[in-house]
């Protein structure tokens, strides 16, 4: 197909009145002028935002644990409620639940998802047949919807440093580490047969893994595909830090640094609590740091030190983690707005060369989401997957009539979602804000709500 664009951001910077030749889902030219038979972009193309952090079955108890009692609640408390709702999860409700979560994804922006995918075995703890049955299920999710999706099954041992048994709650994400290498091969294999897919790991924290089932995941991994990613929860609260302290003698980045060889496919999710050698480490390694600024303002974590973290050229993505916010805009204003609130400053994310924040931060969260996931997206050029989002013109037009602030605009002064139309590997899957399977996703989300309980 081609695609013509009055107005799109191409990795070159904004450019006019260009012709995009799409070929299977791939862009293989980018011309001037508008060809015959073309297809027109009704608004701003930009690229699509890469989700480098989800945990789907979290979307359908976003709100259900806002419950104050006198100033005790933590992440910890949340956690609790979170253990109680996935123990009455079938396979089946994760697809329902994953589907309207990737439905509202595309809605908001987002082209594709890294799915930190833990809860692996039935209500009672015992392995699925076959056994990557819930991976399945996040397969076909995100098949349905029509997003790209990176699945990183989650290595997930213990309760706590030191090999603390799991407890009940933990019981459905539970593997040792020939059992979990089998389910990462599964999942290579059922990836060959969804579109548009690709599979990593996670080791779930340093808390849940110790060093030798760490380095057996990653050793099997890396023969299945040397360059698959592997993401794990690091340094997201303080008593993690204190606890990692106490056990192993050193902060989890500083750990991670000298026990593991990361690389550019490996990403840190959170490593809120750093110091500046920690940060170094990450920088020197060319890992990505996914920050998730919604979900940690809302268990209260921590801020990442974003400013220092960019200034010494990091990596960064945002991911939606829990998903009491499914926006990449409300991610990349809180990214900045947190370092304004600590510094009392204002544009702190901008640089020299890139002086509006909000086009720094959508491309820079755009590319580093599409390293974090190892998949050929973040930005549009020759030779990328056509992953690109259509805004409406009207809109930001409204608020923004150069260049210069359109993204600004976007990300800090829209009152509306502007994204209109989304197309993700070359095939439109949002037309004028609406998906195909909308309405009956919503009607199978509400009744499964209905059914479960969280208290
Ligand atoms: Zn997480």
């Amino acid at each position: 197909m081609k695609l013509f664009a009055e107005k799109i951001l191409l990795s070159s910077g904004w450019a006019e009145n260009q012709t995009l030749t799409i070929k299977h889902g791939v862009i293989t030219a980018i011309k001037s002028g508008q060809d015959n038979d073309v297809e027109l972009a009704q608004g701003i193309v930009i690229p699509g935002m890469v989700n480098c952090h989800s945990h789907a079955f979290q979307r359908a108890f976003a709100g259900f644990s806002e419950q104050g009692s006198d100033g005790q609640d933590s992440f910890w408390t949340w956690r609790k409620i979170m253990y109680k709702f996935l123990k009455q999860l079938s396979a089946s409700d994760a697809e329902v639940i994953a589907t309207q979560l990737y439905i509202e994804m595309l809605k908001m922006g987002y082209t594709r998802v890294a799915e930190f995918h833990y809860l692996h075995h039935d209500v009672e703890g015992k392995n699925y047949t076959p056994l990557a049955t819930m991976a399945q299920a996040i397969f076909k999710a995100a098949q349905q919807a029509g997003i790209g999706l990176t699945l990183l099954p989650v290595l997930y041992r213990f309760a706590g440093f030191g090999e603390q048994v799991p407890s009940e709650g933990q019981r459905r994400f539970i593997n040792d580490v020939s059992q979990f290498n089998q389910l990462v091969s599964d999942c290579f294999a059922l990836s060959e047969t969804y579109a548009n897919t690709n599979v990593g790991i996670a080791p779930h924290s340093l808390r849940a893994v110790d060093k030798a089932s760490l380095q057996a995941a990653v050793k099997h991994v890396r023969q299945l595909n040397a360059n698959a990613p592997i993401h794990i929860h690091i340094s997201e609260q303080q008593q993690e830090v204190a606890d990692c302290i106490a056990y192993y003698g050193k902060r989890p980045v500083q750990w991670l640094l000298d026990n593991v060889e990361l690389d550019p496919q490996w990403c840190l999710i959170h490593a809120t609590h750093i110091d500046e050698n920690e940060m170094q480490g990450i920088v020197n390694k060319g890992a990505v740091a996914g920050i998730c600024p919604t979900t940690e303002a809302n268990l209260g974590d921590g801020i990442f030190p974003t400013a220092e973290f960019l200034q010494q050229q990091g990596t960064l993505a945002i991911g939606s983690d829990s998903h009491i916010s499914v926006n990449p805009i409300e991610e990349l204003r809180w990214l900045e707005y947190a370092q304004r609130l600590i510094k009392q400053q204002r544009a702190v994310l901008a640089t020299k060369e890139h002086s509006s924040v909000g086009l720094n931060l959508w491309q820079k969260a755009a590319q580093g989401g599409a390293q974090s996931t190892y998949s050929n997206v973040g930005e549009l050029a020759v030779g990328k997957q056509a992953d690109l989002l259509v805004l409406s013109q009207q809109q930001l037009t409204l608020f923004a009539n150069e260049d210069k602030y359109r993204l600004d605009s976007f990300i800090f002064a829209s009152q509306q979602n502007p994204v209109q139309d989304v197309m993700v590997n070359g095939c439109w899957v949002i037309k004028n804000n609406r998906h195909h399977l909308e309405t009956s996703s919503r009607h199978k989300f509400s009744c499964l709500l209905n059914r479960l309980t969280v208290n």
